[in-house]
């Protein structure tokens, strides 16, 4: 069997979503976001886990249809809102509450309203204090606001930071005071209980001072770092998925010779070369610079009948990617290893108490993010989840 495979650590999941809760006032909630298959980590096997928050937050009615069938009946929040008058009336159906950052979205709204004891008669108001994709400008806000209000929705101003992990970013404390002044003249002027929400991940971490009614976390909750400038492993986050696959060949390669599609890496040396079963066509990002390195944990053998305590803290061998990433298969650097097998286990990212790589270094190497990478995984790898009752 090929053995590119994906472990959900749920336990880590639940770690991380009780670290959201202590850095928030007790009286905030959490929307837990799970937009996009839970950041590609898949939202069946990572639902158990988020039992505790307060409401999920997904980007489309389907992806909320998903959570229903698989029996969430707490609140979910369609955080880009509905693309339709149907699928307005739909999402009243399903008891989903929508952000409106549109005119046409809030005159369906008002159109069909629910009745009064309906989750969905909170609105999700949202405000553009300065990332220019979604919402009202702050003075169009009262307006909107006034006729919803009027027709019996309960709402909650939100926004998103543009900044967020670069905390000295002068644009935060615009989009801050913005948010401010707008949520005190709503309550000024509509509805002294409105509410608010402007954190995701960065937020939360850098701005503790704008966690207001609800919180957004999303990628922290995967264990990848928001912040460009501290570890998943510094803020004491855990990583949720593990990426790994096994060693299919070994090779021993003369100085001179090449590796992979274009041939793009030559030995400078005698070389022990490992093939693994994993590429692009498993999420593994083909655009990795050659600063990628893998994680190699050696199988304990039949035959390693002494130090076995030794053997099962098992020491991590760091190995670089060497070559092209093709679709199926990398090639790694193996000289420095100690005896290397053919099955021995290899983390692409992940279990980083245990020597892998986090996915943000991988993204280092790929120039992007760990939410690209973590999104990106495919169809094709294994599936495990490990649940709470059972450790590795
Ligand atoms: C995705 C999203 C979040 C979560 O962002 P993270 O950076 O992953 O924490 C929060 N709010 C909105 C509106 C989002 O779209």
């Amino acid at each position: 069997m090929r053995h590119a495979t994906i472990t959900i650590d749920q336990t880590a999941l639940t770690h991380n979503l009780n670290h959201v809760k202590h850095r928030i006032p007790a009286t905030t909630k959490i929307l837990a976001m799970v937009k996009a298959n839970a950041y590609g980590h898949g939202v069946e096997a990572c639902l158990p886990a988020l039992q505790q928050a307060d409401a999920l937050g997904v980007a489309c009615f389907s992806e909320a249809q998903q959570l229903r069938s698989l029996g969430w009946n707490k609140d979910i929040v369609l955080i880009e809102g509905v693309f339709s008058e149907n699928e307005w009336q739909q999402s009243l159906q399903a008891t989903c509450q929508s952000i409106i950052h549109h005119h046409h979205q809030a005159n369906w709204a008002l159109s069909h309203v629910p009745n009064v004891s309906s989750p969905c008669r909170t609105l999700w108001l949202k405000l553009n204090t300065g990332m220019n994709r979604l919402g009202f400008e702050p003075n169009e806000l009262v307006a909107v606001a006034k006729p919803l209000v009027a027709a019996g929705y309960q709402l909650i101003l939100t926004s998103h930071f543009a900044n967020a992990d670069t905390p000295l970013h002068p644009s935060n404390t615009q989009q801050i005071d913005t948010f401010n002044q707008v949520l005190k003249m709503l309550k000024a002027q509509v509805d002294a209980n409105t509410k608010a929400s402007l954190c995701n991940s960065a937020g939360i971490i850098n701005f503790p001072q704008c966690h207001f009614d609800w919180v957004r976390p999303g990628i922290m909750l995967y264990g990848s770092t928001p912040l460009e400038a501290v570890s998943a492993d510094n803020l004491q986050l855990k990583p949720v998925m593990t990426f790994s696959a096994r060693i299919m060949a070994i090779h021993h390669i003369a100085a001179g010779s090449s590796v992979g599609y274009g041939s793009r890496f030559v030995a400078n040396r005698p070389m022990l070369k490992g093939i693994v079963s994993i590429g692009y066509g498993d999420g593994y990002p083909r655009v990795v610079d050659g600063s990628a390195w893998v994680s190699l944990h050696p199988q304990k053998l039949p035959s390693d009948t002494n130090n076995t305590a030794e053997n099962q803290s098992l020491q991590a061998y760091r190995c670089p990617v060497i070559g092209r990433v093709a679709m199926d298969m990398i090639a790694i650097d193996l000289t420095d290893v100690p005896n290397p097998q053919v099955g021995d286990r290899i983390s692409l990212w992940g279990d980083t108490l245990k020597g892998a790589p986090s996915v943000d270094d991988i993204a280092h190497s790929a120039h992007t993010l760990g939410y690209e990478l973590l999104c990106r995984v495919t169809q094709r790898p294994i599936r495990k989840v490990l649940t709470a009752s059972i450790t590795e």
